[in-house]
């Protein structure tokens, strides 16, 4: 082991301590004892996590009394190591660390993996999204290169600051008066992350969570501190949206028209990224009548807050992970909540979904060293990368509800869990039982709150499809007429039409919704030939089902586009756009893979297809390939003028 390091001192009393190790994690509890105490005897031995820790994120599957074994070892080190000065052996050795990450994975992981892990898992506080080759190029040449990023979202906030880190000259656009995207334009009550917070966050930007899964209003805050902090707010243009952008092939200049609160204006840049998301277009259902309905109708993307809900008949249209968050939370205070299902959601068991982070967790986050590394490192595999065996499609499994033989185990448990709180009511228990296999389409998370509200006297889930809207209510394909005062769509985005309603011309004056036609492409989700210097983040084939945070993916595409910048401008090129083989054998690749997936499963409809059928939204393999792939841009996989 390394020499000494010296660590924040601990100053807390017993008391504390063992109320914080009553909270803690005891995977990465073990883990941090590694660090503690320079030994990793204590991870060789029987106490181990599951292999699939998923749904017990606090004990692992470890048993009770070996939890407790742990506890008190822990309680004794944490005491030494506090009253003997805070000092640390130092970072355990490379096949020490390794050691410890085959043990949280409850895997032998293979080798490819280890890089990506140990960047991830950022002991030494080295990023996982460092672009060095940018650096080489001149700080004038980056000066003088100008970028506009479309939007302030998520993606577009990362963007800017990295370019703004990197010395480009670059102005964001912004169709909304405030950063902050998805997480500012849906307010819709119960609205918060399914992904786990500690995950869901930039990698250079971590937060103390209130809960795992925190409220919509906390991380609208999160993205505008985090712009705040790094300094890009000034760089933002509120109220303005691009309507068009075409590419100049004379001046190789992109030419945009921006429709501003002053008027129309054209900007002239170097460069584009598009960050403007899958999600942001709300999809309202062409239903016959909808127009003569006499109350207020609305998208739960657009939520109407000044309609007050108490006492009303609403009808809801959809279950997807929209409804399905706000449902619960209309119900208490509606007269009656008549839900349109179209296809059963499965819901995955969490019960910690809306609890807060007990301060014991806080506690050990803050102050017990590496605990908050080998946590989040904890979440990251557990809930993202070692979820995906259960989503490959066996060609020897002949059962429709499932996959393979783990994905069928999941359904098991899901099911298992559904009876558990419905299975009183059998016919409600049948129409909450999907019929397709898990994974197949997004899966929800919840500690009981969606079934328990479709238990409620004045909630129905109706399986009957709408035949039309009446003034005073819907009609179903049977004939059953039900009366409502307000109707709710929370029926999703026209998410396959990316980028749309902008006009991006490209070379030739081809605008790139033609030229996709209903078959959005990229090369590694990020740019398209024919369309120069012109980048997308969460663009096709960057969106997951089960692997993962969306923000590491736009992390990994904003390494990905400073690669780039880096080849064009090392190579003093005007413009650069991916080879068409190359981007056609990409995603031949991608294709295939999304078919050796549970969502793509040729029976059964989801967002992340298109019209014919093939998955244009959803990346199919490891978050280390994706990760691995945006390291550098090979110029052999680029044309340069
Ligand atoms: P969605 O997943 O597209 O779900 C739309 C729902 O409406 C589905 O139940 C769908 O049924 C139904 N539907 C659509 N058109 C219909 C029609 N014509 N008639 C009847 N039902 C219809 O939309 P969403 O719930 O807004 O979620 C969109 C995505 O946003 C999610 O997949 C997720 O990625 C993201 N999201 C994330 C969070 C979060 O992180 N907390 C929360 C909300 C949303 P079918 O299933 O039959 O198509």
């Amino acid at each position: 082991m390394p020499e000494q390091q010296a660590w924040r001192p601990i100053d807390a009393g017993d008391e504390t301590l063992r109320d914080a190790l009553n909270e803690a994690n005891i995977p990465a509890l073990m883990t941090a004892l590694v660090h503690l105490t320079g030994n990793a005897d204590i991870i060789r031995g029987d106490i181990r996590p599951m292999e699939n820790a998923f749904t017990d994120l606090q004990g692992a599957g470890i048993p009770p009394e070996q939890q407790q074994e742990i506890r008190d070892l822990a309680f004794d080190v944490i005491r030494e190591f506090r009253d003997s000065g805070s000092q640390l052996p130092g970072i355990p050795d490379e096949a020490t660390v390794q050691e410890m990450m085959n043990f949280i994975s409850g895997h032998e992981l293979e080798n490819d993996y280890i890089d990506f892990l140990q960047s991830e898992l950022s002991l030494q506080g080295e990023s996982a999204f460092s672009q060095p080759a940018i650096e080489l190029v001149e700080a004038s040449q980056r000066e003088n290169f100008s970028v506009l990023v479309i939007g302030a979202g998520m993606s577009g906030i990362l963007a800017a600051i990295k370019l703004k880190e990197a010395g480009f000259t670059y102005t964001v656009v912004e169709k909304n008066p405030e950063v902050g995207g998805t997480w500012f334009e849906n307010t819709y009550p119960g609205c918060r992350v399914d992904s786990p917070n500690h995950a869901y966050s930039y990698s250079f930007a971590p937060k103390d969570w209130p809960q795992y899964f925190s409220e919509q209003p906390v991380l609208l805050d999160y993205f505008k501190q985090v712009a705040e902090d790094n300094g890009i707010m000034d760089s933002i243009r509120f109220n303005t949206e691009v309507k068009r952008a075409r590419f100049d092939e004379d001046t190789a200049l992109w030419e945009v028209t921006i429709e501003t609160p002053d008027g129309r204006e054209v900007l002239f840049v170097n460069a584009v990224i598009a960050a403007v998301g899958q999600l942001n277009r709300p999809m309202i259902p062409d239903i016959t009548g909808l127009s003569t309905f006499a109350g207020p109708v609305f998208h739960s993307g657009y939520w109407e807050h000044d309609h007050n809900l108490t006492g009303k008949k609403i009808v809801v249209v959809g279950t997807g992970p929209s409804a399905f968050q706000f449902v619960p939370r209309i119900a208490s205070d509606a007269a009656e909540v008549n839900v349109f299902q179209r296809t059963a959601p499965w819901v995955f068991p969490k019960p910690e979904y809306q609890a807060f982070i007990p301060e014991g967790k806080h506690w050990l986050l803050k102050n017990l060293p590496y605990y908050a590394h080998w946590y989040r490192f904890f979440v990251f595999w557990h809930t993202s990368e070692g979820m995906m065996k259960a989503a490959i499609r066996d060609p020897s499994w002949n059962d429709s509800r499932a996959v393979s033989k783990e994905n069928d185990i999941i359904r098991q448990l899901l099911q298992a869990n559904a009876k558990s709180i419905v299975g009183a009511d059998p016919e409600l228990f049948a129409k909450v039982i999907p019929d397709y296999p898990p994974a197949a389409k997004r899966m929800l998370i919840d500690n009981g709150a969606w079934y328990n509200a479709l238990k409620r006297d004045n909630v129905n889930i109706i399986t009957d499809p709408i035949k039309r809207v009446t003034e005073h209510g819907v009609e179903t394909e049977s004939g059953q007429t039900i009366e409502a005062d307000v109707l709710i769509f929370g029926t999703g985005f026209h998410a396959t039409k990316f980028l749309w309603p902008m006009e991006i011309v490209g070379r030739g004056g081809v605008d790139l919704r033609s030229h996709w036609e209903d078959d959005p492409r990229a090369y590694r989700g990020v740019t398209v030939p024919m369309y120069p210097n012109f980048f997308i983040m969460y663009g096709p084939n960057t969106n997951i089902v089960v692997n993962g945070s969306i923000i590491f993916f736009s992390e990994c595409e904003m390494r990905y586009i400073l690669g780039c910048l880096a080849v064009l401008l090392a190579g003093r090129h005007r413009t650069m756009e991916p080879r068409q083989a190359v981007h056609d054998a990409y995603n031949e690749r991608i294709d295939a893979g999304n078919l050796a997936m549970a969502w793509g499963t040729e029976t059964v409809n989801s967002w992340y297809k298109n019209a014919s059928g093939r998955v244009t939204q959803n990346w199919p393999f490891s978050l280390w390939e994706f990760w691995e792939q945006s390291k550098s841009a090979d110029p052999n996989d680029y044309e340069f003028t």
